[in-house]
């Protein structure tokens, strides 16, 4: 196992290093060199603003100029005030300035298409490559942090690319990751094969208690940020209609997962879709409730109490019925708007994240069009994305919103925001720790298409 992973390692490093031109960013945008961080320059860059949206406060301020110094802002200085002699200064007159967005649930080691396929045929290192490009994707969608929810089968690459990503070797958000997954035997993927046909798992699968804290401990040494449960399962036919939604795990099981990670101080996020698996993953000491697609008022009262976060992505399921346009397909969205609704209504903490990789992770902006489409005002989603979304993640003194001495994410959108949600689907500008990774004016995504 071990060695099998220190060969796979030698072979991605191989590949990546063939790969990586191909990888380039547009020109005037080079990530920083891997070895060395850059000391705090003594030139300062301007970002001089049409507006700027300040999010704690739900407004836009005109004319704001941000000043950065290295990796962080400097200062914000309101319309008119002098910038600091002989700065840099890059002119996004014509843009709305805003904090760099986060989305809370993302695979980008998954893409759209056949799961199977995927994990039987492509090997990890290709996988690998295409969750480069993925997560390029996703910052030049102005997604300058994510979280991203499990490999599916791509066992702890994901805390590779991180840290690749983080050493400047190839661009991308900050990532958290929750590497494999768990769930307990025969509910997840690949299922239907023969029994004496040996599979890949799109998850680490335990059992039992002792089961469940030798995963968690086992997904810890790899790397894992979050640890991740299937809190239940189901299988969606093609017409969006759900066979057999069924728990898991049992309580002993959920709440020795939840002990050992929380042990070694990791966080844990549950997938569930009903009440019954929620219920259990609040009782167990979860910090997020994904998806959530029929949740009742009991369960979201539960959370509330808790402080638990739901994470709805939206995106998934309404893209599956825009492809599948069946009743049970609707079905599921108009459950799940009404669980939205019921959740905005109780008080729950509404975290923004889509769930980016059963659809094209470039499209990830439309789970905040989503939310304000099912009731969010646009301040609230602009809030999601990034305060809420930052405290998430534990890093909300570094992320989240524009101010001094916060990590230097900024990106640029065509209109203002609070108006028009729309236009966090039109990203033209992106700085990522005071690098600039999408120059004004340079196309955004990495395969040719539209980019924002
Ligand atoms: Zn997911």
């Amino acid at each position: 196992m071990r060695l099998t992973f220190r060969r796979f390692a030698a072979v991605l490093v191989r590949a990546a290093c063939a790969i990586l031109p191909a990888l380039a960013l547009p020109a005037a945008a080079a990530p920083p060199g891997a070895a060395s961080p850059p000391a705090a320059p003594a030139v300062a860059t301007v970002l001089r603003c049409g507006g700027v949206v300040d999010v704690r406060a739900g407004v836009r301020r005109p004319g704001v100029a941000i000043v950065v110094r290295g990796e962080r802002i400097e200062s914000v200085l309101e319309a008119g005030r002098p910038v600091p002699p002989g700065s840099t200064v890059i002119n996004l007159a014509d843009l709305t300035c805003m904090p760099g967005l986060v989305d809370a649930h993302t695979h980008v080691f998954l893409q759209p298409g056949d799961y199977d396929a995927q994990l039987l045929k492509q090997s990890i290192a290709h996988r690998t490559l295409t969750a480069a490009a993925a997560a390029r994707d996703m910052l030049m969608a102005g997604f300058t942090t994510i979280r991203d929810l499990e490999t599916e089968g791509a066992m702890y690459a994901d805390a590779d690319l991180r840290d690749a990503i983080d050493a400047g070797v190839v661009p991308g958000p900050r990532m958290q990751v929750a590497t494999r997954a768990i769930s307990t035997t025969g509910n997840y993927a690949l299922l239907g094969y023969a029994p004496e046909v040996a599979v890949p798992k799109g998850v680490q699968i335990a059992d039992g208690a002792d089961g469940m804290r030798r995963a968690v401990r086992e997904q810890i040494q790899y790397g894992a940020d979050w640890i991740k449960f299937y809190g239940d399962y189901r299988k969606f036919l093609d017409t969006g209609e759900i066979l057999d939604l069924r728990v898991t795990m049992t309580e002993e099981e959920a709440r020795a997962l939840v002990d050992e990670a929380t042990r070694r101080h990791r966080p844990v996020a549950a997938h569930c879709y009903g009440d019954d698996a929620a219920r259990l993953a609040v009782k167990a000491g979860v910090r997020s409730i994904e998806h959530g697609l029929f949740l009742d008022a009991t369960t979201l009262g539960m959370m509330k109490e808790k402080g638990v976060v739901y994470c709805p992505t939206l995106t998934a399921y309404r893209t599956s019925w825009d492809e599948h346009p069946t009743d049970a397909w609707k079905s599921v969205v108009d459950g799940h708007r009404e669980t939205f609704k019921r959740a905005l209504r109780t008080g729950v903490i509404i975290a923004s994240g889509s769930d980016a990789g059963s659809f094209a992770h470039r499209d990830a902006g439309r789970e905040l069009v989503l939310m304000a489409d099912y009731g969010m005002s646009p301040k609230d989603v602009l809030r999601a994305a990034t305060l809420v979304d930052a405290e998430l993640l534990g890093w909300k003194d570094r992320i989240g919103e524009i101010a001094a001495g916060r990590l230097a994410d900024v990106i640029a959108v065509e209109g203002d925001p609070l108006g028009d949600i729309e236009a966090v689907r039109r990203v033209r500008f992106v700085m990522k720790g005071g690098t600039v990774f999408r120059p004004a004016g340079a196309a955004g995504a990495s395969a040719g298409g539209a980019g924002g």
